[in-house]
């Protein structure tokens, strides 16, 4: 048997040139934590993940790293449940000596660590395998769709600078892109969308990403004002604390699709979002929260609803999960250049390559991770 021998994490965030804004919140650095299982037969895999605080969540891996040490590596359903069964209370836990269940307040960064553990080891059953994580998942090869993230609002961001941005998106060979918006008032965000579509042209697919910026009535007001400029979706319309009830609303109001997903840290409130019929697009993150295992457990429930799986962030983890699903796998989000995205591009080498606006991974075992040990030290935090 091939047992868990240790797990480690290595912190990395790089300082932006200039701060930009989302819709919800400043952004002043690029940063991921990489993780780390070692196994006793010296099988090593890596794993991703995006969240905040990096020390707490660096913390809980450390804490889960040592109970899960000996289990075997590659029974990931075993080492899921063993972790996710600590973030609720079980008979007797108060003195049994064992981990106390986890704080309530702790939920986020707990499940960020359950993911980094779990997409590792996939990367080691890969590894151990031979073969890329879409191969063992019975997945064929092909292109994957992928689109560029963009609009971004610096500071001094006007209705119209982020046009161009999205225009050479499109000159370096995208189909497909997707424009930060909320930022603004309803009215100049509407102005700014339409600058937007006349500057991409009519074939180019248009993506906006809400980041959670309206409430109900502003939200359909917006939707119906960006009809006429061919909106594939609209991500995270809604307020976070709205609900599937909401969405349900939303989604009788405007023909736009609508997407849901990337804060969602685990499958049963995703499978309310699904089950109500109100989103077409699914954008579950696994390198944020519960893990690859996780996102194949929602995609499969996707599936069966007809709502297109189309994973936020971290294409070198997700395509291998959209290669497993040729009814629903749509595509993968990209960040254009490295100007925009250096973590992916230096700190994984040949992570994914892009041509003609779909990435294509190379046949290699796990999920195909290189990682820049150089770029790592250079940008690690202490
Ligand atoms: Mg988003």
């Amino acid at each position: 048997m091939t047992r868990i021998a240790s797990v480690k994490t290595y912190p990395i965030s790089v300082p932006r040139p200039a701060p930009v804004w989302t819709a919800h919140e400043e952004i002043t650095a690029w940063s991921v934590i990489l993780t780390e299982v070692k196994t006793d037969d010296g099988l090593v895999g890596y794993g991703e993940i995006h969240g905040a605080s990096a020390a707490r969540i660096c913390e809980w891996v450390a804490r889960f790293g040592e109970i899960v040490q000996g289990m075997d590596a590659l029974a990931h359903e075993a080492v899921w449940d063993r972790l996710f069964a600590l973030t609720s209370p079980r008979p007797g836990a108060i003195e049994d000596g064992q981990m106390r269940p986890v704080p309530r307040g702790e939920r986020n960064a707990v499940m960020a660590a359950i993911g980094g553990i779990d997409i590792a080891l996939w990367d080691l059953k890969g590894k151990a395998a031979k073969m890329p994580v879409y191969k063992l998942l019975g997945g064929e090869n092909r292109p994957v769709f992928t689109y560029s993230t963009g609009g971004y609002y610096p500071r001094d961001a006007t209705i119209h600078s982020a046009a161009e941005e999205m225009a050479a998106f499109v000159a370096k060979g995208y189909r497909a892109v997707k424009l930060k918006s909320g930022g603004f008032t309803v009215e100049e965000e509407i102005e700014r969308v339409a600058a937007v579509r006349t500057a991409i042209g009519r074939d180019t697919l248009l993506m906006l990403d809400m980041n959670a910026a309206y409430g109900l009535n502003d939200c359909i007001r917006f939707a119906r004002g960006v009809e006429a400029y061919d909106i594939t979706w609209l991500e995270e319309p809604l307020h976070w604390f709205l609900q599937p009830a909401d969405y349900v609303q939303l989604a009788a109001a405007t023909r736009i699709p609508l997407s849901h997903g990337e804060r969602e840290i685990h499958r049963y409130t995703v499978r309310d979002f699904i089950e109500c019929g109100a989103i077409k697009y699914l954008q579950f993150d696994s390198t944020r929260a519960a893990g690859f295992t996780e996102s194949i457990r929602v995609a499969q429930l996707a599936e069966q609803h007809g709502v297109f799986v189309v994973p936020h962030h971290s294409p070198e983890i997700h395509a291998h999960l959209v290669l497993a699903l040729p009814e629903v796998g749509y595509c993968v989000e990209s960040h254009g250049s490295d100007v925009r995205d250096p973590l992916p591009h230096h700190v994984f080498r040949d992570r994914v390559t892009f041509r003609d606006g779909h990435i294509h991974l190379a046949d290699k075992p796990g999920f195909g991770l290189e990682i820049d040990w150089d770029a790592v030290e250079r940008y690690r935090l202490s």
